[in-house]
């Protein structure tokens, strides 16, 4: 009897742990996406960018003989139609972690076994199940170091070989075709501006990691602090999908440390990192949209996304040229540099003392390397109200971080065109990429602060001196 194999963000052949076990079971393997109410959920570029990933696994499946089938709707009842109409006996699947996702596949487990159907959830999502890792008094962690210290010298298994052969059924049921799910529709921003800086696939990802080891990792203590530089993997793209699995990139980080490589442990700590945020989201899920220390529900945010001081960040024109040349980047590339992610966290939680969940939001829209759980922490952190965050009285200088970062305005001048005579091919492409209401030129001047740097700090300082917990 067939076995149906349910990828949703594994979007992978190698070390895949429920795929290999799919096809060493010698059964024939039905590989299926569903577009639930969890894609649909999806903000524009992590929808479009999950599309161009399933696509691409579709091709991957077809060059081995098999064939993914596209289904929507409920992800239960699909399941169960495709049952009934293949006969399959088991449905296996990587597990994921975000509450949504726990809520869904415990009632399917639980419904489909009722059934008498083998439904069964493996790892290669993460490194550590997040259960597995326990304070002393048998907690979670709620701090990163004790957790690094934990679990870094763990037995990461080795990855797994792709299977050579995908077990095909005598006949396939019907698939709908991707194209009309019009994954990308949402991307106003041109979806043909973002599509150059996306690497897609394993075989991409696989290089991205290779070219990282190779030429990257010795210096990227240093480095990765350097926003105008390309001097980190950039693998949360293909992470953040599961086009390459966390223990590839252990191992590799593990092999680089032994020849000795210099900045391989913080590349294996960042790794943990990323660990950690599912850690946290595991135990607390509450962390993806409320404050994770309930302290902060009284502290007196800014929740009116209206506002122009809002409309200023996510355009770009706050008149902060770190914060602006972040925003900008983030639009065109669907990426964002961790340090201007820091930065521009920071700038709208305290600066403008905005609620983080405005930022966490814009960031769904916009990421192709969104991912729930880092998202979520990386936001709480800079906000103040997270676990092992950074205390809301130590304000990023935008400023001041500018000449320690960006020392020759190598990044502000790549993505700022205003008031400039050279400008910049991807600072023009911003504008290309902008909707028109949004009203910006290059010709413009350059916007004065919205909020300047001190001025925002000493009143983010005294609502938070003021603050009633
Ligand atoms: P590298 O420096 O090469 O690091 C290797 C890998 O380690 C990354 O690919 C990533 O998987 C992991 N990692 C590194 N730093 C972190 C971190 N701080 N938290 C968790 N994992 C980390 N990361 C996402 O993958 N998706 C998000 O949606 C996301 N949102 C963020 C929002 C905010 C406000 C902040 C401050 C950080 C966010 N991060 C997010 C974390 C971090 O900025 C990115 O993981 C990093 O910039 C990715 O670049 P890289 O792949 O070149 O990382």
């Amino acid at each position: 009897t067939p076995i149906i194999m349910w990828f949703r963000r594994d979007l992978r052949l190698s070390d895949h742990p429920a795929l290999k076990a799919a096809c060493d079971s010698g059964c024939p393997v039905i590989p299926v996406v569903i577009r639930d109410g969890s894609v649909d959920d999806l903000g524009a570029a992590p929808k479009w960018r999950w599309g161009l990933g399933v696509e691409h696994l579709a091709q991957s499946l077809a060059d081995k003989g098999s064939k993914l089938i596209f289904r929507s709707g409920d992800a239960l009842k699909v399941l169960q139609k495709l049952i009934e109409e293949t006969g399959a006996g088991a449905v296996y699947w990587s597990r994921l972690y975000d509450p949504q996702a726990v809520e869904r596949d415990s009632t399917i487990k639980a419904t489909l076994k009722e059934q008498d159907i083998d439904a069964r959830s493996y790892g290669g999502h993460l490194m550590f199940e997040p259960w597995t890792a326990e304070t002393k008094t048998g907690g979670f962690y709620k701090v990163y170091t004790p957790f690094w210290r934990s679990v870094k010298d763990r037995e990461v298994d080795a990855p797994l070989s792709t299977p050579g052969r995908i077990p095909a059924p005598d006949a396939w049921p019907d698939s709908e075709a991707l194209d009309d799910w019009a994954l990308g529709s949402a991307m106003n921003r041109g979806a043909e501006i973002v599509r150059p800086y996306v690497r897609l696939g394993e075989s991409a990802a696989q290089s991205r990691l290779g070219a990282f080891m190779a030429s990257k990792v010795a210096s990227y203590d240093n480095g990765r602090d350097i926003p105008a530089e390309d001097r980190t993997s950039n693998l949360s793209e293909n992470l953040a999908l599961g086009e390459i699995s966390p223990h590839q990139c252990w191992h590799a980080g593990v092999r680089a440390l032994d020849e000795g490589k210099a900045g391989a442990e913080t590349f294996l700590k960042e790794l943990v990192w990323r660990e950690f945020a599912y850690h946290l989201m595991h135990h607390t899920p509450r962390i993806v949209d409320q404050n994770w220390k309930e302290d902060w529900d009284s502290f007196p945010w800014n929740e009116d996304e209206r506002r122009a001081e809002v409309k200023a960040w996510k355009q770009g024109r706050t008149g902060i040229q770190f914060v602006d040349a972040a925003m900008r980047e983030m639009y065109v590339t669907g990426r964002m540099h961790n340090r201007g992610r820091m930065i521009v966290a920071s700038y709208l939680c305290k600066h403008l003392m905005c609620h983080w969940r405005i930022g966490q939001r814009w960031f769904d829209d916009c990421l192709i390397d969104w991912d729930p759980a880092s998202n979520a922490m990386g936001w709480q952190w800079s906000a103040g109200s997270g676990p092992d965050a950074t205390p809301y009285f130590r304000v990023f200088n935008p400023v001041t971080q500018l000449d320690k970062f960006d020392k020759n305005r190598d990044y502000v001048s790549r993505w700022i065109a205003e008031g400039r005579s050279n400008k910049a091919s991807e600072a023009l492409s911003y504008f290309d990429a902008i909707p028109r209401s949004w009203n910006m030129s290059p010709d413009d001047g350059y916007p004065d602060p919205i909020v300047a740097a001190d001025q925002g700090r000493k009143r983010a300082l005294s609502a938070y001196e003021n603050r009633d917990f």
